[in-house]
């Protein structure tokens, strides 16, 4: 078994950010909006506050409960917007039924989208021109397989989902890395034909045990981006890791693939935008 291992590559991503960092006067701002009474997203915040902290970032988490209205929502990104002490504004996804997400994401200056979700960072991806913020989990992935010189040029890629920040944003980035992208959905017929022929499979769905090891052909590449929290409390992703990793050419666990590049590269966008928010560049 060959095992990519993100919580490695993550550490030093994270200890580069710390080295940075340090020689600066003036310290990156994170603010995050965690408006939804899901587990998993708070737990995630939870997370995101401790590692920014842990860099020297100036971290604000602001905590709504069901009763926030739109309009709070909207004065406060107004308001973080404008804050010169924020340099990357993060919200933390999905929102509660009644807010309206797609209103207060593009409300958010695309200069502090450290999520790249602003459809002016997507739309700039999608151009080939450089965003001010790569989508955090398409960004650590591709990083996670440069780590292991995983060969994208010319290659044969599944992504298995096509969410807005996950599977549409990283097709887009392993295009400009001259991979052949195929993107498969719930609709997709044939999956196993289309995972049998592929050199990297990408599998983004949330469904444990979608990808099992009648689908893998000797040597492919497999990186495992679902999560889903079992019963007992594990996490699980989507494939079969038990029964492929000895099939595999390389394989991400869950956890500790994918997950700790997606906060790793989240780190980076801060400091990132806060650079070029302070004219500094690497
Ligand atoms: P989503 O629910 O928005 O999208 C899921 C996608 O999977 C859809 O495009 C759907 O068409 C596709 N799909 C569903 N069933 C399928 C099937 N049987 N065959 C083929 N495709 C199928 O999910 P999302 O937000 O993109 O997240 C996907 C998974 O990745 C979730 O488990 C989520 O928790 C996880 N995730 C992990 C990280 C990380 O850092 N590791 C980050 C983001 C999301």
């Amino acid at each position: 078994m060959k095992l990519m291992n993100g919580k490695n590559v993550a550490k030093s991503i994270l200890e580069n950010i710390k080295e940075r960092t340090s020689s600066y006067e003036k310290k990156p701002g994170l603010a995050v909006i965690l408006a939804n009474n899901d587990e998993a997203s708070k737990i995630y915040v939870n997370s995101k506050e401790k590692i920014s902290d842990s860099l020297g970032f100036k971290s604000s988490v602001y905590r709504f409960n069901k009763s926030v209205t739109q309009g709070e929502i909207i004065s406060l990104i107004h308001e973080l917007n404008e804050d010169s002490e924020i340099n990357g504004i993060l919200v933390q996804l999905p929102l509660y039924n009644h807010l309206n997400q797609e209103q207060i994401i593009e409300l958010i200056d695309p200069k502090k989208d450290v999520d790249g979700f602003h459809p002016i960072n997507i739309g700039k991806l999608n151009c080939g021109l450089k965003p001010y913020a790569v989508c955090c989990t398409p960004k650590g992935i591709i990083k996670l397989l440069k780590a292991y010189k995983v060969k994208l040029k010319g290659q044969s890629v599944l992504v298995i989902g096509r969410s807005n920040i996950v599977g549409k944003p990283l097709a887009t980035l392993l295009t400009l890395e001259d991979a052949t992208v195929t993107l498969a959905h719930s609709k997709t017929k044939d999956l196993k034909s289309l995972t049998k022929n592929a050199d990297i499979i990408i599998s983004a769905t949330g469904h444990p045990k979608l990808i099992t090891a009648d689908m893998i052909t000797k040597g492919t590449v497999v990186v495992d981006v679902g999560i889903t929290r079992q019963l007992t409390g594990g996490l699980v992703g989507d494939v079969d890791f038990e029964k492929i990793k000895d099939i595999a050419g390389y394989i991400t666990p869950v956890p500790g693939g994918v997950g700790p590049m997606t906060i790793a590269s989240l780190m980076e966008n801060v400091l990132e935008l806060f650079e070029q928010q302070n004219k500094r560049q690497e």
